[in-house]
């Protein structure tokens, strides 16, 4: 789960990461009060959505930019005025964009040098990692393909935490002088404990800011959390912005199907996410390109598969449905009375290919024969693709 950065701003305040003041607003007025509290000479208007690459983003209506400095209430109102309603296009928001609803005024500061500081999770070495950059507040991803050795890593040992040592070495790498070094250190060791504390994923800072006045800021901020922790942080939980994510995503939440939104035409039902993954996988070796990836898991219910059908028939993308099951806790009969019940009920106007094997499939393709549905069945997993990128094609 992903939060905005004025959520992040309150969270790296209760914790003890120094940014600057800050205030969300959801209306051009609000955005007036919101910079007149602050009270700060100089502000800047930041528009909130889950993607970064804001300050090089372009709106719909032509407006370039989604964070702006300007110097007083009025100005933020006018912004504000310019960004709330738009869609903003960044690098990172795909080309159709994303919808802004809140934008935050924070008081805006004069920048000496932008660094990059971020903490995650290090999956080889299953431990967090810092990564860490003198080359901040650009695209990080072209600094580590183009320089990395600009790119600093330090693992941090999961039983021992974050060691005073470590802060010293880090900050020796990132240039900062010795009387900085304590100001990093206490920064680090309030990210490493709100990254530990909140089960984050990610927290990244890009730019971490010297400012001319010799402070140390955190001035932007994405965060992740793992998500099969949420339950044990429901103030976090809360934050959660369903408005932000992938509409086929929130709906398949409500029933818990593990489905992940794709760019492709063909709309997968598979059981088991290693099944999913090699049916994605084979539909690429043929040429055809995923709609999404679903786990209806080994244990679901005839509803689920229904609905699961429902998501998939709902995406305007979806030009033909594989359905690959190997019936193992699962049965095929449960599968192909889903199928059944989903055809019925929804208007299935797209080829439907369907591989069943496993428990109980002779009764699962007698079903489906019975029923008198349209349908191509294949063979093996290989057919079943081969089928399904045919029939668009076709
Ligand atoms: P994004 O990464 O989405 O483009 P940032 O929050 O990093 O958004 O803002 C882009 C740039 O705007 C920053 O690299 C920084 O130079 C400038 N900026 C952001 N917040 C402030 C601030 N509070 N004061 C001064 N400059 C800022
Ligand atoms: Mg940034």
């Amino acid at each position: 789960m992903n939060i905005h950065e004025y959520q992040a701003r309150e969270l790296f305040e209760r914790f003890g990461v120094p940014t600057p003041k800050g205030n969300v607003a959801a209306t051009p007025e609000e955005a007036e009060k919101a910079a007149s509290r602050l009270n700060a000479k100089s502000l800047v208007v930041k528009a909130q959505i889950h993607a970064g690459g804001r300050g090089k983003g372009t709106f719909e209506s032509g407006f370039q930019g989604g964070v702006h400095l300007c110097a007083s209430p009025g100005e933020a109102r006018d912004l504000a005025e310019k960004m709330l309603g738009q869609t903003l296009v960044t690098h990172q928001t795909g080309p159709e964009g994303k919808t802004v609803n809140k934008v935050m005024i924070a008081e805006s500061v004069d920048i000496a040098n932008e660094l990059y500081l971020a903490l995650l999770m290090d999956r080889e070495q299953e431990c967090p990692v810092i990564v860490a950059s003198t080359e901040g507040g650009m695209d990080i991803e072209r600094v580590a393909a183009e320089t990395p050795d600009k790119i600093i890593r330090e693992n941090i040992h999961p039983a021992l935490g974050f060691q005073p040592y470590q802060a010293r070495k880090l900050s020796k790498l990132l240039g900062f002088s010795p009387d900085k070094m304590r100001d990093f250190g206490k920064l680090l060791h309030a990210l490493h404990r709100l990254f530990i504390d909140s089960d984050c994923s990610l927290v990244e800072i890009n730019p971490l800011v010297v400012t001319t006045d010799d402070r140390l800021l955190a001035l932007d901020a994405k965060f992740n959390f793992d998500d099969n922790a949420l339950f044990r942080h429901p103030t976090i939980a809360e934050l959660r912005d369903p408005s932000e994510e992938d509409p086929r995503e929130v709906e398949a939440s409500e029933f818990d199907l593990n489905y992940i939104g794709l760019e492709g035409n063909i709309g997968c039902m598979v059981n088991g996410a290693g099944l999913a993954m090699s049916t994605m996988d084979i539909i690429k070796h043929f040429g055809g390109d995923p709609a999404n990836f679903l786990d209806v898991g080994g244990g679901a219910t005839e509803e689920q598969v229904t609905n699961a059908f429902r998501i998939l028939v709902g995406d305007p993308k979806v030009k033909a449905i594989l359905v690959n099951i190997f019936g193992g806790i699962m049965k095929c009969d449960i599968i192909a009375q889903g199928i059944i019940n989903a055809a019925k009920s929804l208007d299935i106007n797209i080829p439907l290919i369907v591989r069943l094997e496993g428990t109980n499939v002779k009764k699962g393709r007698q079903l489906l024969d019975e029923s008198g549905i349209a349908l191509t069945t294949a063979t093996d997993l290989s057919d079943a693709a081969q089928k399904a990128v045919a029939s668009i094609s076709a």
